[in-house]
C-alpha cells in the first residue's frame, strides 16, 4: 500500500453521509436523532416485527418496504457497519 496513488481525498467524498448505505440507512438521515436513537433501539428489540418497524418510519414520512428494513436489520444490507 506505500506505492500507487495517494487516493486519500477521493476516500474522503466516500464518507458515510453518501456511499455505502441502503435506503433506509440513507432515509434515517431525516430523522432527529432523538428518533434516530429510539429506531436504533427498536432494531435491536427482538420482539418487535419488521412490519412495526416499517409503520414506525411510514409515520414519519420515510416509505419504504418491509424487506428493506428486514435486510438492514438482518444486516444484509450494503450499509457499512
Ligand atoms: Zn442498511
Amino acid at each position: 500500500m506505500s506505492t500507487g496513488p495517494d487516493l486519500s481525498e477521493f476516500e474522503s467524498y466516500i464518507g458515510r453521509n453518501h456511499q455505502n448505505r441502503c435506503k433506509l440507512g440513507r432515509s434515517l438521515d431525516m430523522l432527529n436523532d432523538e428518533e434516530q436513537e429510539l429506531f436504533q433501539a427498536a432494531l435491536r428489540a427482538t420482539h418487535l416485527t419488521t412490519r412495526a418497524l416499517e409503520k414506525w418510519l411510514s409515520k414519519r414520512g420515510l416509505r419504504l418496504s418491509e424487506s428493506t428494513v428486514k435486510k438492514h436489520r438482518e444486516g444484509s444490507c450494503c450499509c457499512e457497519r
